[in-house]
């Protein structure tokens, strides 16, 4: 779901040249040996220049990561891979700080903070993770703390996906099964292979975090306790706090995001929450939140529509938006219609020569055809066109 994705994005470009600053507090052991070669690696770890950035390259994972990761995971650091943060969260270039270095059940569990500062006096923390390390063959690889805090997790295998449960979780079958035929609609109707897909329930989006290795997130906290994500680069769907959690509908349409690199957050997030709703409902519910939003808001332009995509936390006008849009390209030229409105790129030139190009509205018409939209949508619902009727299975 991904909610503080796109408030990430803004700022990211504000710091993205800032010096890169790597600290090791006050109380930490530096001549001790193994503290000594720990730091050493995750310093070489967490640096970011550009040759770095090719860490994503499978080989470049050897050396930093434990042989056994490397072989589980096609891309074995999931924490940074977690879909809260865009890009990933060694990706933002962040400063870091390492906090506590603390032996665990076999394990050297690193805790340190991920930040950036604005000024002198204005610090903003990103996130506090805790990464453990293991000693093999004398040298120091990463772990996965996912993999650690779910060991006595159950697993059971419902079609092509993979579900991690709590043994507290109980598990419906009936759900799952349904979650799997719309992953095989979906994967049929985008022309996507249908690999194996590792599914994690957990009990809310708190839990959610820690489990991967978060003690904080930016973004954590508030009244909505709920939250999932897709990890593209792993194909993973996390969920948390949800009804019904073997089918998170708007995870799983998610997957069809790998294949299309070109498109614009916006679409790719619309056409999840067109399908499958998002914070627990579907979108007939937020169009009447965001229209009722606007009503009382005279004063908001939606002529520049990608500034306007916060409302609270029940509610992430993105969802809706975006998905009004993929809805126009559905009713107007099917499916084709919609693979094409993904494919138009990524920056917000791309998003207003979409909307244009494929829906025939000017960036001077979306306000008053957002609101037209909005106030039929809301008295007389959405004409959904669904993917399983699309997929024609
Ligand atoms: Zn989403």
């Amino acid at each position: 779901m991904k909610t503080p994705l796109l408030l990430l994005s803004l700022f990211i470009t504000l710091f993205c040249c800032a010096q890169q600053q790597f600290q090791v507090n006050h109380g930490i052991d530096t001549s001790n040996v193994y503290t000594k070669a720990i730091l050493k690696k995750w310093k070489k770890y967490v640096s970011y220049d550009a040759d770095y950035l090719n860490r994503e390259a499978q080989q470049t994972f050897g050396g930093f990561w434990s042989e056994r990761m490397i072989k589980k995971y096609k891309y074995p650091d999931l924490l940074n891979y977690c879909g809260a943060l865009s890009p990933s969260l060694l990706g933002l270039g962040l400063s870091n700080k390492v906090i506590a270095i603390s032996k665990r059940n076999g394990f050297y569990w690193l805790k340190s903070i991920f930040y950036y500062a604005e000024n002198d006096s204005v610090f903003v923390p990103i996130a506090i993770t805790n990464y453990p390390f293991t000693n093999e063959n004398n040298d120091f690889r990463l772990h996965n703390t996912l993999l650690l805090n779910t060991s006595t997790w159950k697993k059971k295998t419902v079609g092509q996906i993979v579900y991690h449960y709590n043994s507290s979780h109980k598990f419906n079958s009936k759900t799952a099964f349904k979650a799997n035929s719309a992953y095989l609609q979906l994967t049929s109707l985008f022309g996507i292979k249908p690999e194996k897909l590792n599914y994690y329930i957990f009990e809310n989006c708190d839990n959610l975090y820690q489990t991967i290795g978060f003690d904080y997130r930016i973004g954590m906290g508030g009244e909505n306790n709920r939250c999932g994500y897709y990890d593209a680069k792993n194909n993973n769907i996390y969920t948390g706090g949800y009804e019904n959690p073997e089918f998170h509908e708007h995870e799983i349409i998610h997957i069809i995001n790998n294949s299309f690199s070109n498109a614009h957050d916006w679409f790719l997030a619309g056409i999840s929450g067109y399908w499958g709703g998002h914070f627990g409902k579907n979108l007939n519910y937020h169009i009447d939140r965001v229209y009722d939003y606007l009503k009382k808001n005279p004063d908001v332009n939606l002529n520049n529509i990608l500034a306007h995509s916060k409302l609270d936390d029940f509610t992430n006008p993105t969802y809706v938006y975006g998905g009004i849009f993929c809805h126009l390209a559905l009713q107007k030229n099917g499916i084709n219609g919609l693979k094409r409105l993904l494919s138009y790129g990524t920056s917000d030139d791309d998003f207003y020569n979409a909307i244009d190009k494929e829906l025939g509205i000017q960036e001077n018409e979306i306000h008053t055809t957002m609101m037209k939209l909005l106030e039929e949508y809301s008295t007389k619902k959405i004409p959904t066109i669904s993917y399983r009727d699309l997929s024609g299975k």
